[in-house]
């Protein structure tokens, strides 16, 4: 990559570490907070966080931002770390905001002894009045004034317990006129009765993300605090907090986009609605863009992280099309999936000048990388082909089966359809088709020329599979925040009843395309019995099928 191919994050960095102000490399953090699982929008920020420290020879902490436990838990917390790892990314220590309650405490000990943080006993409603709006400017509370010792003993006597939630509140004495509302003396503790996943019940006060999250990234030296940029008006405060704090390193905010996706929604609280109310099963649901649900959908880390990339950091906020996320998806399986067969809406075929038992015929696993080698393929009187490769009455152009006319069987032999057979309700259920002998693929001397090439399964041989075929979440680019459950799109999973050619799920690998179809992945819920569609069939460019 030149240089003005770079991201201003990235010439930021390089500008720092040509200045030498970097004495221990380059430092960044990861700091989710445990109330969820992570989704893609996350992995930006992991891409970005992590790549950094890997490109620049630095580190990188994973810090749980814990400071609020009512919402948090310690499954959130195991799948985060499991989420990373397997995105390809290693952490050089794991933290926890808990950690620092202490130090916390004590730096907070220190803003009331010099006079910039008093106890407040207005309630939380008050408190918002007195905060004023973007127009109006804000009231000083009452309590503003209490003198350093009242408020070192509330603020002691709010630790011990005295106290019920919301009785009072810390808040950093700041500027009450500030055009800026999060400068307006904002909230730096809390009293909150609540047993913490990892504190226990040791502690009854819990400090503010702003406090809390500037006074984190100084005790750990990060040298770059990247986040998003809905967090830019609070640069100020993480800026105020550090200046009047006694730390020995204040590492820059840098704020870069937030990644937002077409077709679905990002934000934990509505992804919590869609699993509490059973509209998806579960996190991990192939659906969900959760990290989680995509590598249960088959997407690999590869491919999330080419996405990342391909998005890059910038300072808008945009919705990015799905169909690059799918891009990235198809190219990585490209080149490393093997191809096979699979049927995912049978029709019968039986080739009635069949006298012979079963044959095996050689398949490549690839039509462009000879190194996967190649597999047995059964073959037999009875198949089964794609109920969409036969027409009755077949448009112009048709390069499938029709009545009268002939294909390729892939790897196999020419048929030629001869008769169908229709059920009550007029749904062709049997083909009835004559092979020609000497047309197998690789000695076929039959001077044949038929149009199209199919795939196939033998009957008595494919394993019969249940197949999932996802489609998007919402039925718009854009679910709206307020009425998403409106959006949600009712035709999103698709089960079908189809055969896979057995090669495939004998074969250790989990990923496959479909010669025609398209790239599925064996379930690690249920290997064996049912198979994902990785991504959306329209779109895929598969030359080598034909
Ligand atoms: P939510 O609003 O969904 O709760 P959050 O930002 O509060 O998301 P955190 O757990 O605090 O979630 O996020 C951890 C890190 O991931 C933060 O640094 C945050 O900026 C980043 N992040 C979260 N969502 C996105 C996103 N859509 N795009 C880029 N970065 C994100
Ligand atoms: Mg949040
Ligand atoms: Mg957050």
């Amino acid at each position: 990559m030149d240089h003005e191919a770079k991201d201003f994050i990235r010439q930021r960095i390089e500008h720092d570490l040509a200045q030498g102000v970097l004495p221990a490399g380059v430092v960044t953090r990861f700091p989710p907070e445990p109330n969820g699982y992570l989704h893609i929008g996350h992995a930006k920020s992991i891409c970005l966080n992590f790549g950094v420290a890997q490109e620049y020879g630095g580190s990188t902490f994973l810090r749980f931002d814990d400071t609020n436990p009512s919402k948090e838990s310690d499954e959130f917390v195991q799948s985060i770390q499991a989420d990373v790892a397997w995105l390809g990314f290693t952490w050089s220590t794991l933290t926890h905001a808990s950690d620092y309650f202490e130090e916390l405490y004590k730096f907070a000990t220190d803003l009331i002894n010099d006079g910039k943080a008093y106890v407040d006993s207005s309630s939380a409603q008050e408190i918002r009045e007195q905060r004023g709006t973007l127009t109006e400017p804000g009231q000083n509370s009452p309590f503003r004034d209490r003198s350093v010792a009242e408020n070192l003993d509330l603020f002691e006597r709010m630790r011990a317990g005295e106290f019920a939630d919301g009785e009072h509140v810390l808040r950093a004495k700041i500027d009450m006129s500030s055009p800026n509302i999060n400068m307006r003396d904002p909230v730096l503790y809390r009293i909150r009765h609540v047993h913490h996943q990892r504190t226990g019940d040791k502690w009854c006060i819990y400090p503010m993300y702003d406090f809390t999250h500037c006074i984190s990234d100084a005790l750990e030296g990060i040298t770059h605090s990247l986040c998003t940029l809905e967090f830019a008006d609070h640069r100020p405060l993480y800026d105020w907090v550090l200046d009047n704090s006694n730390v020995n390193f204040h590492p820059p905010q840098i704020e870069f986009s937030r990644l937002g996706l077409e077709y679905t929604v990002m934000s934990k609280r509505l992804l919590h609605r869609l699993v509490e109310e059973k509209l998806v099963d579960g996190w991990d649901d192939p659906r969900m863009p959760t990290i989680a649900g995509l590598r249960r959908r088959g997407v690999t880390p590869a491919a999330i992280r080419d996405f990342c990339a391909r998005v890059g950091v910038t300072k808008v906020d945009n919705r990015v099309e799905m169909n690059l996320l799918e891009f990235c998806i198809r190219k990585d399986l490209e080149d490393s999936a093997r191809r096979g067969m699979g049927v995912l809406k049978p029709l019968k075929v039986t080739l009635t000048n069949w006298t012979g038992g079963d044959e095996i015929l050689p398949g490549k696993w690839h039509g462009k990388d000879e190194s996967l080698g190649e597999r047995d393929m059964p073959f037999s009187g009875e198949l089964y082909i794609e109920q969409d490769d036969f027409a009755i009455e077949p448009p112009k152009k048709w390069k499938r089966l029709s009545p009268g006319e002939m294909v390729r069987l892939r790897y196999g032999y020419i048929i030629r359809c001869d008769e169908h057979v229709c059920d009550d309700a007029g749904e062709v259920v049997e083909l009835k088709c004559t092979y020609f002998p000497d047309s197998r693929s690789g000695s076929d001397t039959s001077g044949l020329k038929p149009k199209g090439v199919v795939h196939w399964v033998s009957a008595a041989h494919a394993v019969p599979v249940e197949i999932r075929s996802y489609n998007r979440l919402f039925r718009v680019p854009d679910p709206s925040a307020t009425s998403f459950l409106e959006d949600i799109n009712p035709d999103s999973l698709e089960i079908l009843q189809g055969f896979v050619e057995p090669a495939i799920v004998a074969h250790e690998d989990t990923h496959f395309q479909f010669e025609r179809q398209g790239y599925f992945c064996k379930d690690s819920k249920l290997p064996g019995v049912t198979i994902m569609e990785v991504s959306p069939r329209d779109g895929l460019q598969n030359e080598d099928a034909l």
